[in-house]
């Protein structure tokens, strides 16, 4: 292990002298800005997004996106940048794939660009980030970390994502997972100064030594008995590397957790901080997840072709928005709603030149708080509550995801679940019990939901061994009968 004061005081300051990268600079930049005041924190943004706008004007899809409602193509100034955002229309993941990749990118390919791809099946995006964005997703990583522990490198973190290739399918065919074993490998070879040795030394340097992440398997389905037995091997593991930081899929997290608070164990001394990796935590899932584990759980938001957009600082709800990297916004119809009413996020990456996104409909809901946090931070603060293809049209208003979650896991014998309205108004809930020692109150169940929904014709609920995740490993609770416009 490389002491934290050594990677700070040396390591990351000789890497920014001997190497492009900035990721330890636009980190501290980036702490400094969320409590600089309204002016200043104007100024960078204005000046990011003036950047991001000209680049965007060498793409076909955002020439068309000015030409639709009659701006001209001409450079602009950081001061007229966002009055002229708010007159583009959003813009959807379809019509970035059709464009892809001529159409929405600045200029020819080239030699630092990523590609970087949603794991979603359906709705597949895949963006191009240069280096300079993704030194900010570095920073921005560092930076949630550091809102969450209170510090950013060398605490031991366990992750479980929901798909086994979101980080370690990298590592799996290009040699040794160990920097030395690489460092060692590259030597041998005669390759270490060649720019993919180069990269997985820096991939396996940060997962290694910065981030000392440790990648647990994503949980498969199985019925109870069996889960359980699953459960019990993650958490003597968890339990042996003793992470400060857990990470994982949130329905894992609350299976993990339900199963640490049957087994009465005693409190993780240890575990600082649980936080999402993808997919929705809703508050009674964050609640029951915290208080299984005896810890805290902090949201954080964040998408592959975007990076980290907003995490929570632990002193209020929602998340603070990184809003020197992103504008965010909620629409409804398109146009932007009050400060705490719900709406589809349109979400401009104020960093990516390469493939400008601005007014991006991300396909997520939430609402922004815009009331000072006790942090001290004057940034705006985000909730987000499901998937926008999961909303629900109730005689009561719109019903979101997070709504229908905090239904169903009120009942601590659930432990997961799938909400299908198979006709308007009708519908049929599969249940999966928690343990063998208790199943769910379905008609208390029933009776919440159609108290919610108002206009309820038919609810069945059936209780099932398990349910299988979409192909992405993801679990999606809400299968609205229509695919509709609702907001
Ligand atoms: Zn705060």
């Amino acid at each position: 292990m490389i002491p934290r004061s050594f990677l700070r005081a040396f390591v990351f300051p000789a890497a920014e002298c001997f190497t492009p990268t900035r990721f330890w600079s636009l980190y501290k930049a980036t702490r400094r800005f969320q409590y600089q005041d309204d002016a200043k924190r104007k100024e960078v943004r204005s000046g990011h997004l003036a950047r991001v706008w000209n680049a965007a004007r060498n793409t076909t899809l955002n020439l068309q996106r000015l030409h639709e409602v009659g701006l001209p193509d001409i450079p602009v100034r950081p001061d007229e940048v966002f009055a002229l955002l708010e007159q583009l229309a959003p813009v959807s993941k379809a019509a970035f794939r059709r464009h892809f990749p001529i159409g929405v990118t600045s200029a020819g390919e080239s030699a630092d660009w990523r590609y970087q791809s949603t794991a979603g099946t359906t709705d597949r995006m895949t963006v191009v980030a240069d280096f300079r964005k993704r030194d900010h997703d570095r920073a921005s990583e560092l930076h949630a970390l550091y809102l969450a522990l209170g510090t950013e490198i060398g605490f031991p973190t366990v992750e479980i994502p929901p798909n086994a290739c979101n980080l370690v399918c990298g590592l799996i065919d290009t040699g040794p997972p160990s920097f030395l074993g690489y460092l060692w490998q590259a030597v041998r070879r005669r390759q270490l100064f060649t720019r993919e040795a180069l990269t997985e030394l820096r991939g396996r340097f940060e997962r290694q030594f910065v981030f000392r992440l440790h990648t647990l398997p994503p949980l498969d389905p199985m019925a109870v008995p069996q889960l359980n037995e699953v459960l019990d091997q993650y958490l003597d593991q968890i339990v042996r590397l003793r992470p400060n930081h857990l990470r994982g899929f949130p329905v894992y997290l609350l299976w993990l957790a339900d199963r640490y608070r049957d087994r009465s164990l005693p409190p993780l001394k240890w575990l600082e901080a649980i936080g999402p990796y993808g997919g929705l935590a809703s508050p009674v899932m964050m609640e029951r997840i915290a208080s299984g584990f005896g810890s805290r759980f902090l949201q954080k938001y964040g998408t592959s072709e975007l990076g980290v957009v907003a995490a929570s600082c632990g002193h209020s709800s929602g998340m603070h928005v990184f809003e020197d990297l992103f504008h965010v916004e909620v629409l409804r119809q398109g146009k932007p709603v009050a400060a705490g009413q719900m709406g589809r996020l349109a979400i401009t990456d104020l960093i990516n030149t390469a493939m400008p996104l601005l007014r991006y409909d991300v396909g997520d809901v939430g609402r922004l708080d815009t009331t000072p946090c006790r942090c001290g931070r004057r940034t705006a603060r985000l909730d987000v509550l499901g998937r926008a293809q999961e909303l629900l049209t109730t005689p009561n208003g719109v019903l979101t995801a997070s709504d229908v979650a905090d239904l169903v896991f009120r009942d601590s014998a659930a432990s997961n679940f799938r909400l299908e309205e198979v006709a308007p108004n009708a519908f049929e809930m599969s249940v999966v019990a928690r343990s063998s020692l208790g199943t769910p109150d379905v008609e208390a169940l029933r009776e919440r939901f159609a108290a919610v929904h108002g206009g309820v014709r038919r609810l069945r609920v059936r209780l099932v061994p398990f349910i299988q995740p979409e192909s992405s490993g993801k679990y999606r609770f809400v299968f609205p009968h229509a695919a509709n416009e609702v907001i």
